[in-house]
């Protein structure tokens, strides 16, 4: 099977996958999944992403972030020493990581009783992420549930350069109001996108620019529709389930759809060796 599908967003190192990373990797290149960003979610992860981006080479880079759900036992004031740590994290690496993420805001798990005080943390974790992703001129990885009023709000303030909406599951009011802010945003489609009640996440697939369209599997989480009821984990490989679905929803034929996916990811991360626009 060809291809060149590119996996904005997944988890390699994680239990489940980092644990037969040969298969993995076997089945994305059937699968004609070529080049991947492994996503950092604090920094533990941060560095077991780099790790297997220069274990697995060429084609696979990576993200230093910290997560909305992990950052909110910190304290606001342990913010500078975290952004000296990913910042120097990503210059150390620059040829391998493209982004700062994923960060953002989760208002669905947050701790019961600390409500306010979690999202507050999370928003100051999430500002201070953007403004170093545009310092370092890096892809802002943007994880957002159950917040698209405040996501909104704050990505309006913001010093937003080029930003990745990671598994977009929203309607397409959000996606419009997100393409009128005047930073360089695309929007990732997982899983989520092929599932059956995913109706108004399908609907913002069709109306988006083509060339603001990503696609991802965040694995090893949320298997599209056509393997769900065979696996409980995700893999990079099942991107192309991702990519096929999103053919059946653009009225562009299927090759040009694959084409302007993988140049709008290596676009978006700009990928060394990759044209900037
Ligand atoms: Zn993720």
């Amino acid at each position: 099977m060809g291809g060149m599908i590119f996996d904005t967003h997944c988890h390699g190192y994680w239990k489940g996958l980092g644990d037969r990373q040969a298969e993995v990797r076997r089945n994305m290149l059937e699968a004609g999944v070529l080049r991947s960003v492994q996503i950092g979610a604090d920094y533990a992860s941060s560095l077991d992403a780099l790790a297997l981006a220069r274990d697995w080479g060429e084609q696979t880079w990576c993200t230093a972030g910290l997560h909305p759900t992990d950052c909110q036992d910190c304290a606001p004031e342990s913010v500078p020493g975290w952004m000296e740590k990913l910042g120097e994290l990503a210059r150390r690496n620059r040829d391998k990581v493209v982004g700062i993420g994923e960060t953002g805001l989760d208002y669905y798990h947050l701790k019961p009783g600390r409500e306010e005080a979690g999202k507050r943390v999370q928003r100051v974790f999430f500002a201070a992420q953007a403004e170093l992703a545009r310092r370092l001129d890096l892809a802002l990885v943007i994880h957002t549930r159950d917040a698209s009023a405040d996501m909104l709000a704050l990505m309006r303030t913001l010093p937003i350069g080029r930003a990745v909406i990671h598994c977009y599951s929203q309607d397409p009011d959000f996606a419009r109001a997100l393409m009128e802010l005047p930073g360089e945003i695309y929007f990732s489609f997982s899983g989520v996108l092929t599932y059956k009640n995913a109706r108004s996440v399908q609907q913002t697939a069709r109306e988006l620019p083509l060339d603001r369209i990503l696609v991802e599997t965040d694995a090893p989480f949320l298997p599209p529709q056509s393997v769900r009821n065979r696996v409980s984990v995700n893999e990079p490989a099942f991107t192309r389930h991702v990519l096929e679905f999103l053919q059946t929803l653009r009225d562009e034929p299927a090759g040009e759809v694959e084409r302007a996916v993988w140049d709008n990811s290596n676009r978006a991360f700009r990928i060394p060796g990759q044209p900037a626009p």
